[in-house]
């Protein structure tokens, strides 16, 4: 059996390919797939392709022959997540600039599970500053099992959600209590890159041979912003995105935050939103991460109001689930460079204009932190005893 090391050096790779399979053969079971952003710019690498290469359209239809029933993208929930985070990141602005009580800032991006793991474990003094908002995949499980079941006509329980995700963590996360309604899990299964290129080897499904394909709706709309929560950076980026249009009330003159990309460990950059000036600090890997979240928790000298961190190098792109890199950053930089490709190429990059987002909005959840959103979007952490 293979198993892999995931960034927290706690969880090992565990895996769900055979219940994957024994679910596709259930007929009374409705089985639909998500994508999670960095999987495209990587799966290709297992059949051959360069690093860097976009096998989006491919992924969907080896998906689609594999037999999921729906096949979505995770993209979508990553722009749901930009909506969500980023009116609590305006919120907690404004509560900041007006001195009031409570959580205000620096706010910390929520979305890595092995982050926020070593945060509820190490630093305690610090666990009311992530984002309450849950993460893209948990995000889509709980509306795949409310909205989407719900339009479907079917029970939750006769619907499996598997997620095709580059980490190790996200199997840990969708396994979290607060994550499941009366046992029943908003995300049934989580593969890894990995696990989804020896799926389609073992079914003999030919990559080269397949006809590109669309993800299925209304799941699967997204928007530039959402692709680029695959890289380090990306995130926070996509979140600036929204939220400088949503509070200056203005067009962004430039979508591109070249300031927010990288590949340095720690990195600080600002952002002007007329009047207010936001210090924004990213890290990615553990070692980085530590070192940052260290010197805000010591006082916060460089005055930073939000903060991204990504447990792996590179963030997503260079998952513990993702096809080997070898501690090549070259791929690493080429992955990267596929997905500030993919956003390019999208005709929409900002979350809120995505009308998917919108329709979601006006047909289920109401409004962004609604008290649907809080109870279907948002979560809760839990101080754990320190390693
Ligand atoms: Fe998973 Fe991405 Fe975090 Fe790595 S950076 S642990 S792949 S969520």
């Amino acid at each position: 059996q293979c198993v892999a090391v995931c960034p927290t050096g706690a969880l090992t790779e565990m895996n769900h390919t055979w219940k994957v399979v024994e679910a596709l053969a259930d007929p009374t079971k409705t089985v639909i797939v998500q994508t999670a952003p960095a999987v495209r710019v990587a799966l290709g690498e297992e059949f051959g392709n360069e690093p860097g290469s976009i096998v989006t359209g491919k992924m969907v239809s080896a998906l689609k022959a594999i037999g999921f029933d729906h096949v979505f993208d995770t993209d979508f929930t990553a722009d749901l997540t930009i909506l969500e985070e980023g009116t609590e990141l305006l919120e907690r602005l404004e509560n900041f600039l007006e001195g009031k009580e409570g959580p205000s800032l620096p706010i910390l991006t929520s979305c890595c599970p092995a982050w926020v793991n070593f945060v509820e474990s190490q630093f305690h003094e610090l666990i009311d500053i992530p984002s309450t908002a849950r993460s893209p995949q948990q995000m889509f499980g709980s509306v795949a099992k409310t909205y989407f079941a719900d339009k479907l006509g079917i029970k939750r329980e006769d619907l499996v959600v598997v997620s095709v995700m580059p980490c190790l963590a996200k199997k840990f996360e969708a396994s979290r209590e607060e994550f499941a309604v009366d046992g029943n899990p908003d995300v049934d299964l989580v593969m890894s890159t990995r696990e989804l290129a020896d799926l389609i080897k073992q079914m003999n499904i030919d990559m080269e041979e397949l006809e590109e394909s669309e993800f299925d709706n209304p799941l699967g709309m997204s928007t530039g912003a959402g692709v680029i929560f695959g890289t380090t950076g990306g995130v926070i980026e996509a979140a600036v995105r929204t939220a400088y249009e949503v509070r200056t009330k203005k067009p962004l003159p430039k979508i591109d935050f070249e300031e927010l990309r990288g590949f340095d460990g720690v990195r600080v950059a600002s952002v002007a939103m007329d009047d207010v000036v936001l210090n924004i600090g990213i890290a990615h890997g553990l070692g980085n991460a530590k070192a940052l979240l260290t010197e805000i928790r010591d006082g916060n000298p460089r005055n930073i109001h939000a903060v991204e961190v990504m447990a792996c190098p590179g963030g997503c792109i260079g998952g513990a689930g993702q096809p080997y890199h070898h501690g090549d950053s070259s791929i690493l930089m080429k992955r990267q460079a596929a997905i500030y490709q993919v956003d390019k190429n999208m005709p929409i990059r900002k979350s809120h204009e995505n009308p998917a987002i919108a329709e979601i909005y006006e047909k289920f959840l109401g409004k962004p932190l609604s008290e649907k959103a809080h109870h279907l979007l948002h979560t809760h952490y839990h101080m754990k005893d320190k390693a």
